[in-house]
């Protein structure tokens, strides 16, 4: 099958969706692709920062969002081997410390409001696997692959949207330079008790660094950092003391815990990296978010960036004569600067974790 649209976007997350609803908007017409079959994900990039919340009133989604549901974090509290040692209130004027948004909200409501843009169309279960170039070595198009049907889209531009792994900027032969962190993360949800304050705790446990983060519907979520690429090996010891250590810092969660974290099989891991690439894009192709600058959890930054990545690039294609033409230097030029900045305030965060319990260790 083939498809003509003005712009092919490659992946459904954050940036994407809103780069596919913004563009839709202007009526550009705009084709989204998402390998994965429905829009659910979980357990990825649920916190969002000022920044993103002041995109989401820019293009007004925010209300929408918080109508499905959203929490706003009041505190932050820092936790040293069971007592509470400091402790940040939101302040009144911004009236919280981050925002828990569930990406299903999100990302429904982003495309529940292109849904009704004519010129926005897209597919999920659709699998990009390479892309077209002309004689001149311009990117023309996708090739994708839809339950083994292969789906050829011709188009003026590629945007490379598909995250951290992303296969446009393989296929586009740009460079990437991974950063690792030292640490992976082991991620787990369990209900909330009774009362338990919409907060951000951060733990240190005989040095073991977990962090707690009240989620919408009562749940609390819980990442535990382990040293980087260590899960294998701890997967073998015993599991009981892993999470002896979280029961022993907060009692009140003993039963929950018990009842929702009963092997290693439930927990999430998550491998922790950041990358920066060579280039944003080549002639006739643009790489935004994670797939360009891979955020790692720290900060909550990684929604935000992509989005406002997304921001920026459709104010530069609206100032654009036509499309061939884009400058996708100017749409790296523009945000390179920020985003090195911000996966710097990341390195510091977590190098500067332990400096927060420094009068207790
Ligand atoms: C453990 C963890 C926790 C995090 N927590 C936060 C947080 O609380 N707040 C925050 O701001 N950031 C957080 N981040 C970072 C955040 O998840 C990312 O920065 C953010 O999701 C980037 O958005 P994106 O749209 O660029 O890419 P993604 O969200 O990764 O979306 C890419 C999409 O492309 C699709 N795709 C991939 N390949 C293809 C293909 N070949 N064809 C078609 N589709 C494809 C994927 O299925 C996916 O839907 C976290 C990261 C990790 C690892």
């Amino acid at each position: 099958m083939e498809k003509k649209v003005d712009i092919c976007i490659v992946g459904a997350g954050p940036g994407g969706m809103l780069l596919a609803y913004l563009l839709a908007k202007k009526n550009i017409s705009v084709l989204l692709l998402e390998s994965t079959s429905q829009i659910a994900k979980s357990f990825r990039g649920e916190h969002i920062n000022e920044e993103g919340e002041e995109i989401l009133k820019k293009y007004d989604l925010y209300d929408a969002v918080e109508e499905l549901g959203l929490l706003k974090m009041e505190r932050l509290e820092y936790w040293y081997n069971g007592f509470l040692t400091k402790v940040i209130e939101a302040d009144p004027a911004v009236g919280h410390l981050g925002i828990h948004v569930p990406q299903t909200h999100l990302l429904q409501v982003i495309l529940q409001h292109a849904k009704e843009c004519p010129s926005f169309s897209y597919q999920l279960n659709t699998r990009v696997t390479s892309l077209i170039q002309d004689e001149a070595g311009q990117y023309i198009g996708v090739k994708a692959k839809q339950d083994g049907e292969e789906l050829l889209v011709y188009c003026h531009l590629v945007v490379g949207a598909d995250g951290r792994y992303s296969t446009v900027r393989k296929k586009a032969q740009i460079d990437s330079e991974i950063r690792k962190h030292g640490f992976d993360l082991l991620w787990a949800r369990i209900p909330a008790p009774k009362n338990w304050t919409p907060s951000i705790k951060m733990a240190l446990v005989d040095g073991m660094q977990i962090s707690l983060f009240t989620q919408v519907n009562d749940y609390v979520q819980i990442g535990w950092n382990i040293e980087q690429g260590s899960y294998s090996a701890l997967r073998k010891q015993p599991f009981e003391p892993f999470i002896e250590k979280l029961i022993q810092a907060f009692p009140q969660l003993a039963s929950a815990v018990r009842e929702n974290i009963t092997s290693w099989r439930d927990f999430i891991l998550l491998d922790v990296f950041s990358t920066q690439s060579s280039s944003w894009g080549a002639d006739g192709l643009v790489l935004i978010g994670d797939a360009v600058h891979t955020m790692t959890p720290t900060g909550a930054y990684g929604l935000n960036c992509a989005m406002k990545d997304a921001d920026v690039l459709v104010e530069l294609i609206e100032q654009q004569d036509t499309l061939k033409k884009l400058d996708f230097l100017t749409c790296g030029n523009m945000r390179k600067k920020e985003i090195e900045q911000l996966q710097m305030m990341q390195i510091e965060k977590e190098q500067g974790f332990l400096s927060q319990f420094e009068v207790m260790t």
